[in-house]
Parts: C-alpha cells; sequence; structure tokens
C-alpha cells in the first residue's frame, strides 16, 4: 500500500459543529460553490445549543424573525419567541434544503487539531478518524460545554444529578425534592415548569438576574397567514426587531446610567408578582440591569412565591450523600441536583486541542486573555476561523447575526486566498494587537465592566472577553471585507512542488 492509499481523506474546508455557525457556513460555502468541505460533529444529529438544551420551557429570548437565518426566514415560527423543538427543526431543515447533510460526519468528536507547516494544512484527529483540511473553521459553539461548579462533596451525592443542558428525560421530578443551583437564563425558563410537579424546590441563588416581562404572542393566526403570503412583511418585522434590539447599546455601551430606568422597570415587575418583602429583598440585584444579561419571564416569579419553593441565597457551600448545604451551614435534603450553571465561555474548550506548528495548544499561548482578530483568527494558528469567537457575543441581540457576520469574513479570506492562490494565512500580532486594543478601549465605559457585578461575561481577572462591545452593525461593518495587510500570506509553493 503506498502513502497516498492510507493518507487520511483531505478537504479544503473542515468545518466543526453542526450549530447555527457550522450549518451556516457549510451553507455560505456551497452558495459560493465550494463544495470541497466535511462536516465534523460529535453528536448524531444536527442541531447545536438547540439539539442539546431540551429542558421544560426551553426556548430563544431573543425573537425568532430575528434569531434565525437572514438567508432562511421561517414564516411559520409558532411564536415569537418559539420552543426549543421548532428551533432544533428549523435548523436540520436548513442543513437539509441546502443539501448540507451529506458532508456531516456524525459522532466525530475532534479531540486535536495540529497545524502542520510543511504542507500548510490542519491534521484533524477525531473520534472516528483523522482527516486534513487547508482552512479549519471552528463552529464548536460559545455555550456548548457545560460547566458544573467543582462542590465539595459532589461526588458524594447518592441521588441523581444532571445539568439542564443535558437534561435527564428519564427522571421523573414527580413528588422529588430537588436543588437547583443557579439563577441564569436556563433555571428561569425550567424552573416554573417543574415547580409544579416536584414535592420541594430549594433554588440555590449566588446573584439574582434582573427580570423583565416576556411579551410572547402566537403567531399562527393572521400573523404567520401575512407572512407566508407577504414575505417582505417578515422582512419588515425582522428589522424593526433589530434596531429596537440594536438601541439597547445606547444603555448597555453609550450611556449605562439609563439601565437605572430599566431596574426601576424591573423592580416594579417584580413588585407585581412577589408580596413577600424578605423574598423581594432576596431577589432584587444590587448591580445595574445589563451587568448580567436581563432575562425575560412572565412565570418566574410567580413560581417562587409558591409554598413549594425557597429561594436559598448566598449559592452553594458543599454537597453531603442526601442533602445541599449552605454558607450559613443549613441543609436542605434532596434526592436530585439540578444544575443550571451555565457554560465554559471565558476558557473555550476547542483553544485546549488545537495546536500550533510548535505543538502548543491555543489555550497555553492565550493564558487568560483570549483574543483574536476581527474575533475570528488568531496569530500563529494560520488558516483557522473561531465562530463565536473572542469578543464577539451579543449582549443584547441574536447571536446568529454576529454569526453570519463571521461567516461573511470568512467567505471573504477563502475567496481572496483563491484568487490570489495563496495557501497560507494568519493574522500579523501586531493587527491583533491593535483591534484588541480598540476592543478593550469601548468595553472600558460599558456596563459590563461597570454595572457592579461578576458575570460570565468575565475572565477571572474581571476582563470581558466575551461580549463585542457595540452595536451589532458595528462588527458586521469591521469583518465586511477581508483585510490583507493584516494578514501573514503564503502562495501556493507546496503545490508546485517548490518547498516553502
Ligand atoms: C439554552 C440556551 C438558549 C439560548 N438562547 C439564545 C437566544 O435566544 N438568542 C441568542 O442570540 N443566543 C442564544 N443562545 C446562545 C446560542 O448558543 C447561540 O445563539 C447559537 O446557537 C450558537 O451556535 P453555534 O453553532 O456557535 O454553537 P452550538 O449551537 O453550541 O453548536 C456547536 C456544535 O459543535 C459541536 N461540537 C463542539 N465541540 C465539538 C468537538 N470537539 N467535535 C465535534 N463537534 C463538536 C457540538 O456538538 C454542537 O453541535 C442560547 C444558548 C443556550 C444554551
Amino acid at each position: 500500500m503506498t502513502e497516498q492509499d492510507t493518507a487520511p481523506p483531505h478537504f479544503r474546508v473542515a468545518i466543526i459543529g453542526t450549530g447555527f455557525a457550522g450549518i451556516g457556513t457549510a451553507v455560505r460555502l456551497k452558495q459560493a460553490g465550494l463544495d470541497d468541505l466535511v462536516v465534523l460533529e460529535r453528536a448524531d444529529d444536527i442541531g447545536g445549543t438547540w439539539r442539546d438544551n431540551t429542558y421544560p420551557g426551553a426556548a430563544c429570548d431573543v425573537p425568532s424573525h430575528l434569531y434565525s437565518f437572514s438567508f432562511a426566514p421561517n414564516p411559520a415560527w409558532s411564536r415569537s419567541f418559539s420552543p426549543q423543538p421548532e428551533i432544533w427543526d428549523y435548523l436540520r431543515r436548513v442543513a437539509k434544503d441546502h443539501d448540507v447533510v451529506r458532508h456531516v460526519r456524525f459522532g466525530h468528536a475532534v479531540t486535536a487539531a495540529h497545524w502542520e507547516p510543511g504542507a500548510n494544512r490542519w491534521r484533524i484527529e477525531t473520534s472516528g478518524g483523522t482527516v486534513t483540511a487547508q482552512f479549519l473553521v471552528s463552529g464548536c459553539g460559545g455555550l456548548a460545554d457545560p460547566a458544573i461548579p467543582n462542590l465539595p462533596g459532589l461526588g458524594t451525592f447518592r441521588g441523581t444529578v444532571f445539568h439542564s443542558a443535558r437534561w435527564r428525560h428519564d427522571h421523573d421530578l414527580t413528588g422529588r425534592r430537588v436543588a437547583v443551583v443557579g439563577t441564569g437564563a436556563s433555571a428561569v425558563q425550567f424552573v416554573p415548569r417543574i415547580q409544579p410537579r416536584v414535592e420541594r424546590l430549594h433554588l440555590f441563588q449566588r446573584t439574582p438576574p434582573w427580570i423583565i416581562p416576556r411579551h410572547d404572542r402566537d403567531l399562527t393566526g393572521p400573523e404567520g397567514w401575512l407572512y407566508r403570503r407577504l414575505p417582505i412583511a417578515q422582512q419588515i418585522a425582522r428589522k424593526s426587531i433589530y434596531w429596537g434590539r440594536e438601541s439597547y447599546i445606547l444603555g448597555f455601551v453609550t450611556n449605562p446610567r439609563i439601565m437605572k430606568g430599566v431596574a426601576a422597570l424591573a423592580r416594579f415587575n417584580m413588585h407585581r408578582h412577589v408580596k413577600d418583602p424578605e423574598l423581594r429583598a432576596k431577589l432584587t440585584p444590587s448591580y445595574l440591569p445589563g451587568c448580567k444579561r436581563i432575562l425575560l419571564s412572565n412565570d418566574y416569579y410567580p413560581a417562587l412565591t409558591r409554598p413549594n419553593v425557597e429561594v436559598v441565597s448566598g449559592g452553594v457551600a458543599r454537597v453531603t450523600p442526601d442533602s445541599v448545604v449552605a454558607p450559613d451551614g443549613t441543609e436542605r435534603a434532596v434526592d436530585t441536583i439540578i444544575f443550571g450553571t451555565g457554560f465554559h465561555v471565558t476558557d473555550p474548550p476547542v483553544a485546549s486541542w488545537v495546536y500550533d506548528a510548535e505543538g502548543v495548544p491555543l489555550a497555553e499561548r492565550w493564558g487568560e486573555d483570549i483574543e483574536a482578530l476581527r474575533g475570528t483568527t488568531v496569530a500563529g494558528y494560520p488558516n483557522l476561523f473561531i465562530l463565536s469567537g473572542p469578543n464577539t457575543g451579543p449582549g443584547h441581540t441574536s447571536q446568529v447575526f454576529l454569526i453570519e457576520a463571521q461567516i461573511a469574513y470568512v467567505l471573504q479570506a477563502l475567496k481572496y486566498a483563491a484568487r490570489n492562490r495563496v495557501d497560507r494565512l494568519e493574522p500579523r500580532r501586531e493587527a491583533q494587537a491593535a483591534y484588541n486594543a480598540m476592543v478593550r478601549r469601548k468595553m472600558a465605559g460599558t456596563v459590563w465592566v461597570t454595572g457592579g457585578c461578576d458575570s460570565w461575561y468575565l475572565n477571572s481577572k474581571g476582563r470581558n472577553t466575551t461580549l463585542w462591545p457595540g452595536f451589532s452593525w458595528e462588527f458586521a461593518l469591521r469583518t465586511r471585507r477581508f483585510a490583507p495587510h493584516e494578514y501573514h500570506l503564503r502562495k501556493e509553493r507546496v503545490r508546485a512542488g517548490v518547498a516553502a
């Protein structure tokens, strides 16, 4: 057998993940005529976030007309904030309609990606075998790997433990004594759904969220009819949601004092539902709204006033074989612990298995302060594009909008490479540094760093490496064109038989 026979399959582009990022990239590449691609997915179906988060009440909190691809409007959304099964179906349908599914290798968890400088390509090791690719696009997601806090004694717990992103549907909660740890976006959605079923629900809260009403509407009636017959009406609805959301930046970034008005509204919302002053005191945040994600709910506060619910402030100190212990030493006997504690955000797992030419993983090069050029490419790691990379998250709008902006950037880069016979592009360190100096300047006065909270947006040094500090259209402008002067470019010499 020759080396040719045993060589792993090679592609022009390898994409990791089948969430909005992976599917969106594959569709756009195919539309641009690039069919030589593979999509590597560790799970056995398409969907990312919307395949994995099946907890009761899971839904988007950005209206569906905006929380969807610009190139694939869906007039059939049932509600303004559509439930998880519909978003999952939508993604599967987009993948099928655009002929992406045949490119996907399911059950292929990527465990390592090594840059091979001699060949100018990535060697990608997966649980299903090795592939090589000239370009690697990570669509591994910013919220794909659940984080469970390392609580003392957790391993000794005799009951059932799970994270909301890996809901145990085989574990009937009827009549159970349940501890819910965390009060973020997922807990606010599932707590009202499980409260009527459980015997007792102890909600361990470290920091209360700001909550405003959720204006959810049925779209199956005349509105849906209109969108099916007059697609432009849906475009207008999408645009008006988009610009309404952009206005939030005036409070988040331009002048955080505006958020005091939002706090007054949110307090009014709480007072309508929570009459007990002691409970209100526990549920009132001490930071400005927006510093942590503002949550939308009409049924969270009412659920917390039910007699079988207790809110425990201060978080969790430790776990025993059959209880959860609060910092004041009081103990709650439970048989189930559900973590709504979020994801690995400031330490993206992808960085631990992407290696540069010297075999150093990106996580080591990055350290705490993860950063990229235009949120997407990283010095030292050629031909790599990280979607939902550092400082690309939206605090106010649809992440799909920012993902599409990144995809447009990837496309520009690949087109440039093809046109100019470039087989290696790598950001210049000075370009990356200048870009991130700009990000830090913009971030300085925002509610995310001045609002007085400790959020999952921040790394352990208190730096916000997660969010884009501005209007989302500004990010789209900055990623609209690939700027060759920001890159070291290498012409195709290996292919022509000339040593690089
Ligand atoms: C419960 C929940 C609700 C949300 N609601 C909203 C919302 O309303 N609005 C909003 O803007 N954002 C929301 N988000 C954020 C959401 O994650 C993004 O909007 C978007 O879905 C991210 O898409 P993605 O493709 O980047 O990542 P993901 O959807 O996370 O997809 C990543 C994919 O990569 C795969 N993968 C990861 N690692 C590997 C590996 N090593 N090998 C192979 N495959 C791998 C995963 O299996 C997964 O399929 C929500 C997130 C959660 C968790």
